[in-house]
């Protein structure tokens, strides 16, 4: 991040972003996330280095929602190694992140850890392996970020009540035998998992560790090893924008992922990871601004990877 001044890069941006025309809408198939105000917008840049340039709405906290399949994933891919991926693959699935569609081919083994049905195996995976999984998820992400988090329990409890296809999901893994608990257990914590709230700045720090061969800079930790921080990169990459993840590439080049709160993060190995917010999403169900916001940051400072 050295040559380069991000702070007056993110400045250029927002003085250019005033002209796009955000043609997205605030998720409303979980009720509660309608209810935030479409026009927030927030950007948080952290160096491994320790820099740190942000912008906006970078310290209220938003429903973070499949970003944390990432922190699920990583817990689950420490603790299991790679026998992890006889539950679930590590392939993209070019279909909506809630499709039930390639499943029923695939007899039940999810194309990845991204998508809901994946994410829904590995809550299943943590729930086998520890006593309270809500708290050693909890206790992970808190260690990343360096503060408590927060869940929201309105967002969990909308969330729940309108439950169809993720409950049709689970239920189709049950049946082929891919599901080991009881699938209100496993919905109950994958809702509790998507209802955690952080901020960019927050977001953008419990990241860093990907951007930095799995350890956190601050406190030297090594949290995962170097190689699993690597293959999670690289099934963020091509995975963590949903059918949009060939495009994200094409025009930013980071690994990232996205969250139907409107968040998106995106790390640039061994330099930086950058949170956006901004609630309206396009069609793909990834933030619209966020995108434009993050494929603007990449062209403005050479940061594709590719
Ligand atoms: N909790 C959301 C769901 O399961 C997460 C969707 C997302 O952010 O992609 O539908």
């Amino acid at each position: 991040m050295k040559d380069i001044n991000y702070q007056s890069v993110l400045d250029e941006i927002i003085h250019e972003l005033a002209e796009f025309e955000d043609k997205g809408e605030v998720a409303s198939y979980i009720p509660e996330l309608a209810k935030v105000s479409p026009e927030k917008f927030g950007v948080y840049i952290t160096g491994v280095e320790g820099q740190e340039c942000y912008t906006g709405d970078y310290q209220e906290r938003f429903s973070i929602q499949s970003i944390s399949k990432v922190f699920a994933l990583a817990l689950a891919f420490k603790n299991m190694g790679e026998s992890l991926w006889s539950r679930v693959g590590v392939e993209p699935s070019g279909d909506p992140f809630n499709s039930l569609v390639q499943l029923e081919h695939e007899k039940g083994i999810p194309r990845n850890p991204l998508i809901n049905a994946g994410a829904l195996v590995v809550c299943d995976v943590l729930i086998s392996i520890f006593k309270n999984p809500k708290d050693e998820l909890s206790a992970f992400v808190e260690n990343l970020m360096g503060g408590p988090v927060n869940f929201n329990l309105k967002v969990f409890l909308s969330e729940k009540k309108h439950a169809y296809v993720n409950a049709a999901l689970i239920n189709l893994m049950k049946a082929f035998g891919n599901i080991k608990n009881d699938v209100e257990e496993v919905l109950d914590f994958y809702f509790y998992q998507c209802s955690m709230e952080m901020s960019c700045q927050e977001l953008s720090k419990a990241f860093l560790l990907f951007a930095n061969k799995g350890k956190i800079p601050l406190t030297n930790e090594q949290m995962i090893k170097e190689i699993n921080s690597r293959r999670i990169n690289a099934i963020m990459q091509t995975c963590g924008f949903y059918d949009e993840a060939g495009e994200f590439a094409y025009k930013v080049g980071l690994p990232g992922k996205s969250g139907v709160g409107g968040g998106i993060i995106a790390v640039n190995p061994g330099i930086y990871s950058v949170a956006v917010w901004s609630p309206k999403l396009n069609a793909n169900g990834n933030s619209a601004k966020g995108m434009k916001f993050l494929e603007m940051l990449s062209a403005k400072t050479g940061s594709s990877i590719f």
